[in-house]
């Protein structure tokens, strides 16, 4: 059963959780070879740490900024506070109320009250902001997008300044290229038309007390959680919890397993709504171009066998029966691979694995082949050496 000490530690980790890890989306705790650390790289206080195949929060200096969960490209990091959904809601509610403009405003501009709570998003700090919010408020009728700073200079988070400017100027390259006249703007002070004409209209800000109140009862069930399965296990009844290293497991596709991220399958709907985009290349972060050398390629598939999301998958084959040898049932070889571009999210893990370095990732991305379903085949032109060439099924 579990300590009063690790109770006090559990409710004393949580106070500072705006969002949670799904780490098995995580590429560095795929294959401790990737070399993303966007999430870290985003961070405001310096709470995250990737290292091998661990990637760690520090509740203590985690501020809830939200940055790192938007700068994560397979959404490792989920951010709770608010929630993808919630964001979206209050930009579809700012829009409706003011008839077109979606605003968001970050938790300084609230604590100052200035700002009208029915017409605007609110979050901590606008790096939690992420690109398919933001196409996906202007595919669903926004006219104009402001995010509006309480004076980044002077914030405890100005370092997420570039992340939001990078942010605000990819989601203008994707509106620009797919034809729409809606942009993103930055104002640093609250515009008249969404201005609180009394105390009761205002915006509260998020408050770290309420923020904290909230947190503190999602602390408790989890304790009663914890001490739950603390008598469970007492007793020998305690439930089976399926560890990670069960989990990221290769499956009969001879990959691990891999998945669609939520918030790239949003960004691709908006942007199959907002219809056919011009023929430019944009700088984006959203996908990867990968292209394969394939003299340098020995097809042994190691680079979509740790693709997070699958848009490098194997086309498999049954194995020839070696010479001299028993047939081997249900052994599998590599006959291809294919790429597509659509399910991509440009993590660099393909490259990073590849043994070879026959792997390119590009984030000039031609915004004709972002919606384009059709995979392109890959082979390559050396013997396979083995590694994860055959699998049994
Ligand atoms: S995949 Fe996401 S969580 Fe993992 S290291 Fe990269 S940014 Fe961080
Ligand atoms: S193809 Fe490469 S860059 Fe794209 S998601 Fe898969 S591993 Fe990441």
């Amino acid at each position: 059963m579990p300590s009063i000490v690790d109770m006090v530690d559990i409710l004393e980790r949580l106070e500072s959780k705006a969002l949670h890890i799904e780490p098995a989306r995580c590429v560095k705790v795929r294959n401790r070879n990737a070399s993303c650390t966007r999430c870290a790289d985003a961070c405001t206080s310096g709470a995250i740490t990737v290292e091998g195949n661990s990637i760690d929060i520090d509740g203590e200096k985690c501020t809830g900024c939200g940055t790192c969960t938007a700068a994560c490209p397979t959404q490792a990091i989920v951010c709770d506070k608010p929630s993808d959904e919630q964001l979206a809601e209050g930009l579809a509610r700012s829009m409706d109320a003011n008839g077109g403009m979606a605003a968001v405003i970050c938790g300084r501009v609230a604590a100052r009250k200035t700002a009208d709570v029915d017409r605007v998003a609110e979050v901590l700090c606008l790096g939690r902001v992420d690109v398919p919010s933001l196409v996906g408020a202007a595919a669903r009728g926004a006219q104009s997008i402001a995010l509006i700073d309480g004076g980044c200079s002077t914030c405890k988070f100005r370092a997420a300044v570039p992340h939001i400017d990078a942010t605000a100027d990819e989601a203008n390259a994707l509106l620009e290229a797919w034809g729409s006249d809606v942009r993103v703007s930055r104002l640093d002070a609250v515009p008249q038309e969404l201005a609180a004409h009394d105390r009761e209209q205002a915006t509260g800000g998020v408050s770290r007390r309420g923020f904290f109140t909230g947190v503190k009862s999602q602390a408790k069930n989890l304790a009663t959680e914890a001490a739950t399965y603390g008598i469970e296990k007492e007793l020998g009844i305690a439930k089976e919890h399926a560890t990670l290293r069960d989990t990221l497991k290769v499956g009969e596709d001879g990959c691990l397993p891999h998945g669609p991220i939520p918030r790239h399958e949003d960004l691709l709907e908006s942007l199959f709504e907002m219809g056919e985009p011009d023929n430019v290349t944009i700088a984006s972060h959203q996908w990867g171009s990968v292209t394969m050398d394939p003299e340098k390629c020995d097809n042994c598939g190691v680079c979509a066998t740790f693709c997070p999301t699958g848009a490098l998958s194997k086309v498999l084959r049954d194995a020839p029966k070696k010479p001299g040898r028993p047939a081997a049932k249900g052994a599998k070889e590599l006959e291809c691979l294919e790429f597509r571009l659509s399910d991509c999210v440009g993590c660099g893990t393909c490259a990073d694995v590849c043994i070879g370095r026959a792997i390119t990732v590009s984030h000039d991305i031609e915004a004709s082949r972002v919606l384009e379903l059709e995979p392109v085949s890959m082979r390559g032109a050396k013997r396979k050496r083995g590694i994860g060439g055959a699998w049994r099924s």
